[in-house]
């Protein structure tokens, strides 16, 4: 593994390396970042950062957002879209552009970038700050290479779903940025260096807790507290709800009593689901919580909810620790049935995300699509935005072909319903998601790429098979 210690020496490196696959902190879901011969390259050690004026922080590309994130608070400042995985690379969330729970409030990774260093293809380096390159009325970016050489790189015509985040293939808008195309490419167009991200006031949170009975009832209070998180954010209303994640039954049956324990709560007796709210108090918190108790009642949630009081960060992250217990767990239940099973036995999930109103049919859709194949699953993930985590826990190598057959019934369904079956993790070297891209925007769309990368990676030296192969 290289690890260049400065631009100079990334630029070096990609300038003379035949095959190059650029990792971060190598948490990719999707296989993006597992070399198949080629030089992988580090970026952990281009790691400085450096507070801006106006609310920005330039940030080089292996910087840990957990580290980041450390900086800004000591400066009362935060940055929004931290996935759930913290330890992922500045660089790696940039390529993937990934959303947190809170995407719902402050969208996915592309919004806060302001500007970014690429290294292209042949080494040679391109500086962008949002709004200095635009595409042209015609479609295409003309982007000048080494010795004045110009590269005319045509934006795709195909339409993107409507979703509040979407990590699926190179990004197209009539007029978009330049910036935009790097942001969620994969590392197949070019090595990010280093970004200057916009950051924010760390906001106080409080983080409640809530049993819910079903599905349905879950939807529904989400429902309501984007409700009255829209009417707060109009300036009506005191409770501002940045994220609400769900844990269904199957999920909360994966917990092992410690997890419950170490949250400092009892196992909910009768629950078939859980809520995780994230409420943000700017002052007077009373008004908050009371209202957020109101949405429950309303919604006919039996039990009071367990709540982290506003500015007490440990109780926080108690509950958050609950909500990522459960990923840990099935992702054990896999690895032991690969194990004692099957070695081919595998994670088998998805990342889609529908418009917040199509959430139920989407729920009863994916468990309909396991149901009829006899799985045993569970669904997890970031109801506020519509984007919930379906994962088949295989008993059998059959069980993992039968879920990747449900999975893709699920994308057509999902794209069907205005979605997309690629929200956050990417697309990366996993044969499905590559299926998954191609039902997206048909082959059609997927040579559109095919058609970018060419012009800006001719020897298809950048993460050759991430996001689609060489050819058709
Ligand atoms: C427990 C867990 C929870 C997760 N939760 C979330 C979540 O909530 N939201 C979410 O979006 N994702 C989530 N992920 C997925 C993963 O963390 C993200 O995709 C993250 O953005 C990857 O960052 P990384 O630094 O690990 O990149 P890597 O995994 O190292 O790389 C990812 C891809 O980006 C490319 N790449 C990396 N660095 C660069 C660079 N400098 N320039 C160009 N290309 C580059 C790689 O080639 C690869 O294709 C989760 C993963 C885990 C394990």
């Amino acid at each position: 593994m290289a690890r260049p210690r400065d631009i100079g020496e990334l630029a070096a490196l990609v300038a003379y390396a035949d095959r190059i696959l650029p990792v971060g902190a190598q948490s990719s879901l999707t296989g993006g970042a597992t070399p198949r011969g080629e030089v992988v390259v580090s970026t952990r050690a281009l790691n400085h950062v450096g507070l801006g004026t106006d609310h920005t922080v330039r940030a080089g590309a292996g910087v840990a957002l957990v580290d980041l994130q450390r900086t800004l608070t000591a400066h009362g400042l935060y940055y929004p879209p931290v996935p759930t995985f913290d330890g992922a690379f500045v660089g790696g969330t940039i390529a993937t552009n990934a959303a947190g729970a809170a995407t719902f409030k402050y969208g996915s990774t592309r919004q806060w970038v302001e500007a970014i260093t690429v290294v292209l293809a042949d080494g040679s380096l391109l500086r962008l700050q949002r709004g200095d390159v635009t595409a042209s009325d015609e479609g295409w970016f003309d982007i000048a290479g080494p010795g004045g050489q110009l590269a005319r790189v045509p934006v795709p015509s195909y339409r993107m779903p409507d979703v509040p985040k979407l990590s699926a293939g190179y990004f197209a808008k009539p007029g978009m940025d330049l910036v935009d195309l790097f942001v969620g490419s994969e590392g197949t167009l070019g090595v990010i260096a280093e970004a200057t991200l916009r950051v924010i006031p760390a906001p106080r949170r409080a983080v409640a807790l809530a049993a819910t009975q079903s599905d349905a009832q879950a939807i529904a209070v989400a429902h309501a507290l984007r409700d009255e998180a829209a009417r707060r954010w109009r300036g009506d209303g005191p409770l501002d709800v940045a994220a609400i994640e769900y844990i269904d039954e199957m999920s909360l049956a994966q917990l092992p009593d410690e997890a419950f324990t170490r949250a400092g709560l009892p196992r909910p007796a009768t629950a078939s689901g859980m809520l995780i709210v994230q409420i943000e108090v700017a002052g007077d918190e009373s008004g908050a919580l009371e209202r957020f108790a109101q949405v429950l009642e309303r919604c006919g949630c039996a039990g009071d909810p367990v709540v982290a009081a506003p500015g007490d960060d440990r109780a926080a992250a108690r509950l958050f620790e609950l909500r990522e217990a459960v990923p840990a767990a099935v992702n054990a239940r896999v690895a032991a049935a690969k194990a004692s099973i099957h070695p081919d036995i595998q994670k088998t999930a998805g990342d889609m995300i529908v418009p917040f109103h199509r959430m139920a049919e989407c729920l009863a859709l994916y468990r309909d699509c396991f149901a009829r194949r006899g799985l045993t699953y569970a669904i997890w993930g970031h109801l506020s935005d519509g984007n919930l985590h379906p994962n088949v826990m295989p008993a059998s190598l059959d069980d993992v072909v039968r879920g990747r057959e449900a999975l893709l019934e699920i994308a057509k369904g999902v794209i069907a319903m205005g979605g997309a079956p690629l929200a956050e993790h990417g697309v990366g070297r996993s044969a499905l998601k590559q299926q998954m891209l191609r039902e997206l925007y048909g082959e059609t769309g997927v040579d559109a790429m095919r058609a970018v990368k060419r012009t800006l990676d001719p020897s298809w030296k950048l993460s050759p098979g991430v996001l689609f192969p060489e050819r058709r």
